[in-house]
């Protein structure tokens, strides 16, 4: 592309509804990158800012919907969404919209539907970064949905970050936001409470980190392969070759019993174990540890 292509497509027009943390992130972020930006939020006071360094704040939502043809919208959740853009049904009409607050697969999908009773394109989004690191690079944006609203708006969507499109099925792009924050939330539990097991002997986070995170938690990461194996778990494959269930219940049996003994919180180790053995129950005895998966990948049976 050359320099002159670059500004034309930067100077395209782009609206943003919703400024709070991260729709201001997104807002200065696109200024920043050239964008001819025109906003509206609630709390018309929080553009001021962005106003004096170039931005148009539109009277009212229709007026910011109608000022360019494509729209992203960062708002609390999918309610919020369609209360704020209701009094824009007019202007929906023929233009493109991009979501990108967090919900559910479920949301959007109705989402495609709202807008498409409305006229307008929709692609579904998710941000997988905190506001301060939006436009930077690695900065990860996942998308979903429409292909042509993709591909059309690509530029505005490149300047906030590293775009991803999962594919036309519009819940992807929040499902894998949840995955992704499920593994963290699980990777964060897991520090935590082995940060407590030490802690019982008095020993600090600061010490032990050295060698859990420094050495443990990558070797777990890396050198056991997880991604190796992800072909394995598609295919239902574990061979318990190095290791087994029953090994891995008798470790789990000794965390528990551990946090008993050292009187910290044992629900966690309890509940992994109880799953461990649900698994051999099951009839995954002397599968490896990964058997653990075909658990995960069914609904809760109801007590
Ligand atoms: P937020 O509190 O979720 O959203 C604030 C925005 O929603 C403001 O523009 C606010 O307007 C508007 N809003 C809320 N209720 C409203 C209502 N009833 N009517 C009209 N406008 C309303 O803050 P956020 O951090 O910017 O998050 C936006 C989305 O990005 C969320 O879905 C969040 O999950 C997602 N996200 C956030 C982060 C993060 O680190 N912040 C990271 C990834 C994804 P006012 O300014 O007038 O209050």
């Amino acid at each position: 592309m050359t320099t002159q292509q670059s500004t034309d497509q930067q100077n395209k027009p782009v609206t943003l509804v919703g400024l709070g943390p991260m729709g201001m992130a997104l807002a200065e972020t696109l200024l920043k990158k050239g964008h001819s930006l025109t906003v509206w939020n609630r709390s018309p006071e929080k553009a001021d800012g962005l106003v004096a360094k170039g931005a148009r704040r539109a009277a009212t939502v229709a007026d910011a919907v109608a000022a360019s043809p494509v729209t992203i919208v960062c708002l609390t959740d999918y309610e919020t969404m369609y209360k704020v853009l209701e009094p824009a049904a007019e202007a929906l009409r023929g233009r493109a919209l991009v979501n990108l607050n967090s919900g559910t697969p479920t949301e959007a999908h109705a989402a495609v539907k709202w807008f498409e009773e409305r006229g307008a394109g929709y692609l579904d989004g998710a941000i997988m970064v905190p506001p301060f690191l939006v436009g930077e690079p690695g900065a990860v944006f996942l998308y979903s949905g429409s292909q042509s609203v993709y591909d059309q708006h690509l530029e505005p969507l490149t300047s906030l970050g590293d775009p991803r499109f999962l594919g036309d099925d519009p819940g992807l792009a929040v499902l894998y936001n949840t995955a992704m924050l499920d593994m963290m939330y699980t990777t964060l539990n897991g520090w935590l409470h082995a940060t407590a097991l030490v802690g019982s002997a008095n020993v600090s986070a600061e010490k032990f980190a050295e060698l859990a995170l420094g050495w443990f938690m990558p070797v777990v990461v890396d050198y056991a392969g997880l991604a190796q194996q992800a072909p394995d778990l598609d295919a239902g494959n574990y061979p318990g070759t190095l290791n087994t269930l029953e090994m891995n219940l008798n470790a789990l049996d000794h965390i528990t019993r551990t946090s008993e003994e050292q009187g910290i919180h044992s629900e966690h180790p309890r509940l992994m174990k109880e799953l461990a053995e649900r698994a051999i129950a099951e009839g995954h005895s002397g599968k490896s540890y990964l058997a653990i998966y075909e658990l995960f990948k069914k609904a809760t049976p109801r007590p």
